[in-house]
């Protein structure tokens, strides 16, 4: 399967087995990236996966409640219409057990598993000038080499688990979300903590209340909900998003978030009040991440944004009985959406149960672990069990978790101290021939991550076309490039209310001593896919090939 080249052979027992690409990570990304290299382009391509099977991100979130905000017709390849027209999903979003049976559906109709080595997490890639090949170790000891090494190791995998003093005292059994066992969790007759209120908070918790004898919910951010309304999917709208998927295709490609809804053209202030009043009650029976679609202005404008606000904290007050409780729910401090807003199923109505309770750790911050339970700084709750929903080192965590050394044994953890510093998120000065999927820098999750998948997996599949046409081996974004990437990227996001979250994760706030630098991109999906393009017509502007 290597590539058998002189070099290669003389380097194969030092070094490894040799290809023409490696990719890190079997997930949507990797996936794809192994399909464009290998069927389209006819290289030699392996993917590296930690896990013991495809699914990336949804192989290792097996969480209560797992489920996609995006629509589920939306979060598909849409690369082949085959792929499209043949695969049914059952629900307008697509639980975690159905995401893996489309993500091993599609691995086995492209015949991808043959070239995944599973169970091999990568600790380091280092580049060689000399050969000018990619030497990546994995954990078991085995190494591989490359000339292009893509990685596609998503932005939420690397779990951020608080390090909160007596952890490892805790008598009972402890869990993160995103390291769930495979063989699920036993809730009942337990007395459950569940820490974070995120996006896998706010699904996790209705799910875990039913079973739990009882559930304490640690909230420090206060956050907003909007109802998902899923529900089946009707043979009507099945065949109707199969009959328009090229529509929908556009749709997402034209939209700043990839998703297949069009936001409005209204303001929120243009409109009187009843009239704003009856748009956002018929978006929040509509459900879903569409509600941020209702006014053009909620991301760009505070007294726009403040209009949703308002509705959704009255919304919590109306739902949630317990006026003090509610209090809380309701007391946000960032504007709507300018942290990733989550979608839920009977969040508020949780906290109507007997058996739930919340607690404020802003009012009364987490002290300690206890051996029974968790201590905060008026209380201590005894507990049998405590659900981590503490979210992850997104976007640098997962690459920086590698030991990535590029020209001069130069370290990606050097090179980003201060923040992560790409050329469109797709590549980094100093480290040639490395493509970074969905890195930071790219829209990435401001984007329906599929969408923003299928962009930069067909980008670099064009380009090492390209390159090979041309006679080129090393493509490398110049310093100045990446300088100016990154100014741009402030200043998309300075555009719009995102970075007033002091406490997103996308400005690496969740993460005690991370730099506070807003990592994707939001100056918009479609266009950001103008730029990319643009920048491949010039003779990839902005990077220097050789041969
Ligand atoms: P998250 O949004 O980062 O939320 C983590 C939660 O844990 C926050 O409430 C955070 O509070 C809290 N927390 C963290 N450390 C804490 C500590 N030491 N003490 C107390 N509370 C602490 O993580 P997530 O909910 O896993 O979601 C991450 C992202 O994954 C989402 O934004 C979304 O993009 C994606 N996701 C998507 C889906 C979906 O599509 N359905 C589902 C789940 C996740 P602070 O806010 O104060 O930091």
């Amino acid at each position: 399967m290597a590539s058998i080249t002189p070099h290669g052979s003389r380097a194969e027992a030092v070094e490894g087995p040799e290809f023409d690409a490696l990719i890190i990570g079997a997930g949507f990304s990797g996936l794809y990236q192994l399909h464009c290299l290998r069927d389209r382009l006819g290289l030699s391509a392996q993917v590296l996966e930690a896990a013991e099977g495809v699914g990336g991100t949804w192989y290792w979130n097996r969480y209560p409640g797992a489920r996609c905000d995006s629509e589920s017709h939306s979060y598909s390849y849409y690369f082949s219409d085959e792929l499209l027209q043949e695969w049914e999903w059952s629900e307008r979003y697509p639980q975690q057990p159905e995401i893996m049976r489309y993500l091993n559906w599609v691995a086995d109709r492209l015949d991808l598993k043959r070239d995944i080595r599973f169970g091999r997490r990568v600790v380091s890639a280092r580049y060689q000038e000399a050969t000018n090949r990619w030497i990546v170790e994995a954990e078991t000891g085995e190494r591989f080499q490359a000339r292009f090494l893509v990685t596609a190791v998503g932005c939420l995998s690397s779990a951020n688990i608080p390090k909160i003093p007596g952890l490892e005292s805790f008598t009972g059994e402890w869990y993160h979300t995103g390291q769930w066992p495979h063989e699920g969790v036993d809730f009942t007759g337990k007395r459950v903590g569940q820490v974070g209120t995120g996006s896998t908070g706010i699904q996790a918790a209705p799910v875990i209340a039913e079973s739990a004898k009882h559930l304490t919910v640690f909230q420090r951010t206060a956050n907003y909900s909007v109802p998902a309304r899923n529900g089946p999917l009707t043979p009507e709208f099945l065949r109707w998003s199969k009959e328009n998927s090229a529509e929908l295709r556009e749709l997402m490609h034209s939209t700043p978030n990839g998703h297949p809804f069009a936001i409005s053209e209204r303001s929120a202030l243009s409109v009187p009040p009843e009239e704003r009043q009856a748009i956002y009650e018929q978006a929040w029976e509509t459900g879903g991440l569409r509600f941020r679609a209702a006014f053009r202005d909620l991301l760009v404008d505070k007294a726009a944004n403040d209009t949703a606000a308002e509705f959704i904290k009255a919304k919590i007050r109306e739902v949630v009985k317990d006026p003090e409780t509610a209090a809380k729910l309701a007391n946000i401090d960032h504007p709507f959406a300018a942290k990733r807003p989550p979608i839920d199923t009977d969040y508020f109505e949780t906290f109507n149960r007997d058996n739930v309770a919340l607690v404020d750790v802003r009012a009364e911050p987490i002290e300690a672990i206890m051996p029974n339970g968790i201590r905060t700084s008026r209380a201590e709750y005894a507990l049998d069990v405590i659900v981590f929903a503490t979210g992850f080192d997104a976007m640098t965590g997962p690459l920086l978790g590698i030991d990535i050394r590029g020209r001069n044994a130069l370290s990606l953890r050097d090179v980003w101290h201060a923040g992560p510093r790409t050329y469109l998120g797709l590549g980094v000065a100093g480290f040639p021939n490395l493509f970074t999927i969905t890195g930071p820098g790219s829209p990435s999750v401001l984007c329906n991550m599929p969408v923003a998948i299928e962009q930069h997996v067909e980008w670099v599949t064009n380009c090492i076309a390209y390159m090979r046409k041309r006679g080129y081996e090393r493509i490398e974004p110049s310093a100045e490039s990446a300088d100016r990437w990154v100014d741009h990227v402030n200043e998309a996001a300075n555009a719009t209310l995102l970075p007033q979250a002091k406490h997103s994760w996308y400005l690496g706030a969740n993460v005690p001593g991370k730099p506070r630098v807003f990592m994707p991109y939001a100056g918009g999906m479609a266009r950001y896919r103008k730029i990319c393009n643009e920048v491949a017509a010039k003779g990839y502007e902005g990077f220097e090939l050789r041969p």
